[in-house]
């Protein structure tokens, strides 16, 4: 992966993305869009998102490289093929939209200087409207993760088989589709918890599990563990767009009356949970660890992931501290999930 395959890494004399385009036409064009897009590798693709979401209001769509499989019912996402991250911006004045590509274009040049992985060039392109105000759906497909668990977007179909927990998910936001190595991480660990029946028995009575979602984002895995079997989920995040997002999608998965979505952080102050999610980042775990401890019940099972594998000691060590014991880990390309456990009092 490490070889770029693909996405060339942009020449620090790299083109400027807009030559060629007549934006005053544009402008005056009813239904007219300027897209802006950049292929980027997987691990890229959350910072690549984030710089493009910042010259555009509507947000950005990400587009893995997939192919169908089973007779195109399904997909697999190739990650060692770079994702396609687009936005689209409304062509108002053509002096904004050019000082919002110019800024785009250098943060992407800082990005790369990062020595993040590989990022295209910034390339940009009239479309309009009509043409486009469906056609970015055909690139989510359904997706698969683990052995059970199935993502699928909002507007397609999935022939579901006996065993599939099926999470109905709206990706207009970048993170939380799935996408993401430490989300699909923490999926696997949740789906082997639910193997083990430690969500619909993973109370310490061996009732339904409560659980905390820390961090929740679209609310993914809120929805995957209510799915599984928990009594109770309490979502909380500390962004309010983050919040409306899970609280929309559990709605979406008619699982209102099982999710509750606020803004917070952990300690939650609702202790004890039977299960603690954290798909973070290492850094900020370890801040949070006490808190999340306080939040885990004696017994109790918490998954922390978004740990690159550089810190993954640390993050053990973090936790040890406070008593925990590391009892499963996951790992995708340099990402680790891990399951700790609490030792009962
Ligand atoms: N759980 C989702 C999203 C993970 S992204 C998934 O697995 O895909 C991490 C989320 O943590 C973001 O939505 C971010 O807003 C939130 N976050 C960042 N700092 C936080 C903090 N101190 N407390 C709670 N949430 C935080």
């Amino acid at each position: 992966m490490g070889d770029g395959s693909g996405a060339a890494p942009g020449p620090a004399t790299a083109a400027d993305p807009l030559a060629g385009i007549d934006l005053a036409a544009a402008a005056a064009t009813a239904g007219a869009w300027l897209e802006i897009s950049v292929a980027a590798d997987h691990e890229a693709v959350e910072a690549v998102s984030e710089i493009l979401s910042r010259a555009a209001p509507g947000g950005t769509s990400v587009e893995p490289a997939f192919e169908l499989v089973e007779d195109g019912l399904a997909a697999r996402v190739d990650l060692a093929r770079p994702a396609i991250v687009r936005a689209h911006l409304p062509i108002l004045d053509p002096a904004v939209i050019r000082a919002a590509v110019a800024r785009a274009d250098r943060d992407l040049g800082h990005l790369q200087a990062f020595g993040m992985r590989p990022i295209g060039d910034l390339t940009a392109a009239i479309v309009l409207e009509a043409d486009w105000a469906n056609a970015w759906k055909a690139h989510f497909p359904v997706l698969r993760i683990g052995r059970r668990i199935v993502i699928r977007p909002t507007w397609r179909r999935h022939r579901r088989q006996p065993d599939d927990i099926v999470l109905a998910l709206d990706p207009g936001m970048a993170f939380g589709t799935g996408l993401h190595p430490t989300t699909r991480l923490c999926l696997a660990a949740l789906e082997s918890l639910g193997d083990r029946a430690l969500v619909d028995h993973g109370g310490a009575d061996g009732a339904p599990a409560r659980v905390l979602d820390v961090g929740s984002g679209s609310g993914i895995l809120s929805i995957a563990a209510a799915k599984l079997g928990a009594r109770e989920v309490l979502a909380v995040d500390v962004d309010p767009i983050a919040v409306e997002a899970s609280r929309a999608n559990a709605r979406r998965n008619r699982l209102s009356r099982v999710i509750r979505a606020r803004e917070g952080s952990a300690p939650s102050g609702e202790g004890p949970f039977d299960v603690v999610l954290a798909n973070l980042i290492a850094s900020l775990l370890i801040t949070l660890a006490d808190g999340m401890v306080t939040d885990l019940r004696p017994g109790g099972t918490l998954i922390a992931s978004g740990i690159f594998l550089t810190r993954e000691a640390g993050v053990v060590e973090g936790f040890g501290a406070r008593g925990l014991v590391l009892v499963n880990r996951w790992e995708e390309g340099d990402w680790v999930a891990m399951e700790m456990r609490r030792p009962p009092s």
